[in-house]
């Protein structure tokens, strides 16, 4: 691995730990969040071959442009083309091919960066431009750009496995489909700008179990391709360039951390039960299907949700056919444990994967996504409760699939849901294609108005399943993937902390099972509120387990319950988080960064 010629000093970031553990690697820029463009450092013999490479892109890029107008010109007029001769004037222009070779050279950069780099300076001057006609050009040379990327990486996108080993991604942003494809053994890390604790992309990182820092400010501007760097993803700390001692401490760190894990895998098989001899169910999350794995290691019960959007990123076209989700449900009911496994219908939109002819939209959090994106394409709905009926039926019996609906804010979602699962099963029937029928169905609470509605909703679902990420983010109206509102998302906001009661009371009334799927789950400190609220079954992060059943196993329930009694009546997060601090020292932050809360409790 090739290092910087230049040497800068240790420099140190803060932002949120998302997935534990430190990695000590090299640092790779990336562009965008689907890992288009990298930052190569180029050694100085490779720099001429470079610039060539730019060169003959360019050409390519003025044969295409050429083409285009000739087909336009036949077919529309001559006038109709003057904006792609626009294109070709900027792809001939001297000096704009002489400034990125310029950067080329003085930065021992790849050509994509280079270009990238100079229009992107270019197109800053002409977003400042206060002529109409004029600020428009501006997209001409985005697009410009974009061609001569596109041809000097060729159509495809960038495989971020392929850097180099011991590569950790430093990028503004990452899209959790990106973050999914990417391969442990290969990328040791990733930092990024945007991000917080619960946002999809860091719910990835955890369930691979890459060490990952998200949130921190100006990471992209202030970390070189090439440099060394260390990523602390318990506390948030980002290290680059870092000095003999600091490189020391991190290894020392490092290899305590591997020691754990071993002690983490001799307790798997420990009960988790409190001191006073209450049974806590321990479930995992899973987003990818080879994560059963890591289930296996930790000895979790059942699959306590399945993310099965997930499955959108792993298909081949895009789409996953009935055969594909039967293979993976079949798998999940015959590899997951005692309790069997939690398929969620697709929760797509919001940050996560779109469904391809949906236009993005201004604010997908509250957009058409998951059960309300479900019943206006029923197609794939059905077909994935076909999958599930039939995966259903096999292994020993029903019980082992669920089916549980995402972000429900109506209970005519959860009915018209069930109608048309009860179609499905009916056409199976007909069909005389072997499936299982009356396989409960769970609805998830995650929007204020599932909260409100608990008890008419109990009467409609089999079981509830509380997501607290949703949850938090609507409670509060705190985006949870936004950097800028990183401190505000607070699940121990006593509003969160009184709807989950509240919830959890409800479920009790009516007597439904309930279950807490989100984040909380995998936090020691919220745990131990959420096992004081009457929360008792509780799916996670895989890697979280060992903790969360030390926990268990080193507390009495009693005691959890008059710490909730105490902190469900306080009234600010920064109480909470004072009392937990005072009372449970032992368990670390109720967050799992330092950074978040000293700004709650400032
Ligand atoms: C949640 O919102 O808490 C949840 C478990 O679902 P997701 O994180 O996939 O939105
Ligand atoms: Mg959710």
């Amino acid at each position: 691995m090739r290092k910087t010629t230049r040497k800068f000093p240790e420099a140190r970031l803060e932002g949120i730990g998302a997935c534990q553990g430190v990695a000590i690697g090299t640092a790779f820029l990336v562009d965008d969040p689907r890992g288009r463009v990298v930052r190569v450092y180029l050694p100085a013999e490779q720099v001429d071959a470079e610039v060539a490479r730019f060169y003959q892109a360019v050409r390519i890029a003025q044969l295409q442009v050429q083409e285009a107008i000739e087909r336009l010109q036949a077919a529309l007029g001559a006038e109709r083309a003057y904006i792609l001769e626009s294109h070709l004037l900027m792809l001939q222009d001297r000096s704009l091919g002489e400034q990125i070779e310029a950067f080329i050279r003085e930065n021992h950069a790849n050509a994509e960066w280079a270009v990238r780099d100079v229009t992107a300076q270019l197109l800053d001057v002409y977003a400042k431009i206060t002529d109409d006609y004029l600020r428009e050009r501006g997209s001409d040379i985005a697009d410009v750009s974009h061609r001569i990327i596109k041809i000097l990486s060729g159509s495809k996108m960038r495989d971020l496995n392929d850097l180099a080993n011991g590569a950790i991604i430093v990028a503004d942003d990452l899209l959790p489909s990106v973050a999914a494809d990417l391969d442990p053994a290969k990328v040791l890390g990733f930092v990024t700008n945007g991000g917080g604790w619960a946002s999809h992309t860091s719910i990835i990182a955890r369930s691979l179990g890459i060490p990952s820092v998200v949130g921190v400010k100006n990471v992209a501007a202030v970390v070189r391709s090439g440099e060394t760097i260390i990523i602390d993803g318990a506390t948030g700390a980002v290290i680059s360039n870092p000095s003999p001692e600091t490189l020391r401490f991190y290894s020392e760190q490092r290899a305590r951390q591997q020691q754990q894990q071993i002690f983490d895998i001799e307790e798997r098989e420990l009960p988790a039960i409190t001191l006073d001899g209450i049974e806590v169910n321990l479930r995992a999350n899973i987003e990818l299907i080879e994560e059963i794995e890591a289930f296996r290691r930790f000895n979790a019960s059942g699959v306590g949700l399945y993310r099965s959007e997930f499955l959108y990123s792993q298909a081949a076209t895009g789409l996953p056919t009935e055969e594909d989700q039967f293979e993976a449900y079949k798998f999940l009911a015959e590899m997951s444990g005692r309790d069997g496994a939690v398929i969620r219908t697709f929760d797509l939109g919001g940050d996560k994967l779109h469904l391809e002819g949906f236009k993005p939209e201004r604010n997908p959090a509250l957009g058409l996504r998951a059960i309300r994106l479900s019943l206006v394409v029923q197609d794939i709905f059905r077909t994935q409760i076909r999958a599930i009926l039939r995966a259903a039926n096999q292994a020993d019996g029903n019980a082992r699939l669920k089916i549980l609906l995402p972000f429900v804010s109506n209970l005519d979602e959860v009915r018209e849901a069930k109608r048309i699962i009860a179609e499905v099963e009916k056409e199976l029937r007909q069909q005389r294609v072997p499936h299982a029928e009356d396989v409960e169905i769970g609805v998830m609470i995650e929007v204020p108005a599932a909260v409100i509605l608990a008890e008419p909703l109990a009467r409609e679902a089999d079981f509830f399943s509380l997501g607290t990420n949703d949850l938090t983010q609507s409670m509060l109206a705190v985006d949870r993937g936004n950097e800028n509102v990183n401190s505000l998302f607070d699940p121990l906001h006593p509003a969160v902390l009184r709807a989950i009661k509240y919830v959890a009371e409800a479920a009790a009334r009516m007597q439904i099972k309930i279950n807490v799927c989100g984040e909380m789950a995998s936090n020691p400190a919220q745990v131990l509120v959420l096992l004081g609220l009457g929360l008792k079954d509780l799916s996670m992060t895989p890697s979280a387990i060992p903790a969360i059943r030390r926990l268990v196993r080193s507390i009495n329930m009693s005691a959890a319950e008059n710490i909730a009694s105490q902190v469900i009546a306080l009234a600010t997060p920064a109480e909470v988080h004072r009392y937990l601090q005072s009372h449970v020292p032992h368990l670390g932050a109720p967050f799992l960064t330092s950074a978040q809360l000293s700004k709650s409790t400032a």
